[in-house]
């Protein structure tokens, strides 16, 4: 489903070179849920902006669903994107502006689906949102916005789903209720999951824990 192989990646920034990825060849299969846990700076983020087709590698290949989408140009990448790839990040990035049911419809309407919004509240219900569908985000709790954040993640029913960090700013609880979902969501829609993250208990919650540490994958654990 996801094949990496020898993937490197160099950020050049005012004549420095930074080495992020130094060879990272992976296979992961259709429906699994992947955790990548590593020190700060191991190339964590790096990788899964890779993987989820938001950054270009160096060198190497990454093929999704036998496309490789390291050889589409960015338009077709962005197309490819949004069809088949949902990202949630550590910070919600919603639209302050928007409410959440505007929010979690916009891709949706992007992908020119006349369903957007009934999608949208069918999601947020489901969600346990549905009294907040007319909320901005500052009105709602930090766990509630990383709801909505995931909400719009998979508004498009994505094959995949990349969190990077995606309970990093939450406490226990509300990190606990976010994997949980994030699992169901693996488990019901044999959705495959990869998630970066610095925290034990949510690397738990996955089939398999790749550990990797100064831009190469130091072991693979199964969970
Ligand atoms: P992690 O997510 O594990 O903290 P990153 O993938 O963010 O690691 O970073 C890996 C390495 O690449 C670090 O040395 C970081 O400083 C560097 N790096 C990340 N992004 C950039 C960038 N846009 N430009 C230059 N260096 C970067
Ligand atoms: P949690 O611990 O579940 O993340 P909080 O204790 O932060 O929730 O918030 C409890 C409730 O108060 C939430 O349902 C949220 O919608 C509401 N709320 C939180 N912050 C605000 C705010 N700034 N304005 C309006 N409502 C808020």
């Amino acid at each position: 489903m996801i094949k990496a192989e020898n993937i490197k990646k160099i950020y050049q920034t005012n004549g420095d070179r930074v080495l992020a990825l130094k060879g990272i060849s992976l296979n992961i299969e259709k429906g699994l849920m992947v955790a990548v846990m590593g020190p700060s700076g191991s190339g964590k983020s790096t990788l899964l902006h890779i993987l989820g087709g938001i950054d270009y590698p160096t060198e190497g290949k990454v093929e999704i669903d036998d496309v490789d989408i390291t050889n589409l140009k960015d338009k077709q990448l962005a197309e490819f994107r949004n069809k088949n790839i949902g990202f949630v990040f550590q910070f919600h990035y919603l639209l302050p502006e928007f409410t959440a049911l505007e929010n979690v419809s916009l891709p949706a309407y992007l992908a020119g689906d006349k369903n957007a919004e009934s999608k949208a509240v069918a999601i947020l219900t489901k969600l346990n949102l549905k009294d907040r569908i007319n909320h901005k985000p500052s009105q709602l709790s930090g766990g509630e916005q990383q709801r909505v954040a995931i909400a719009r993640a998979i508004i498009n029913n994505p094959k995949v789903l990349i969190a990077d960090e995606p309970t990093g700013n939450l406490d226990s609880q509300n990190a606990k209720n976010v994997i949980m979902l994030i699992k169901e969501l693996n488990e019901s829609f044999d959705m495959t999951v990869i998630i970066a993250t610095h925290d034990v208990e949510i690397a738990k919650y996955c089939d398999y824990i790749y550990h990797i540490k100064d831009g190469m994958i130091e072991g693979i654990e199964k969970i």
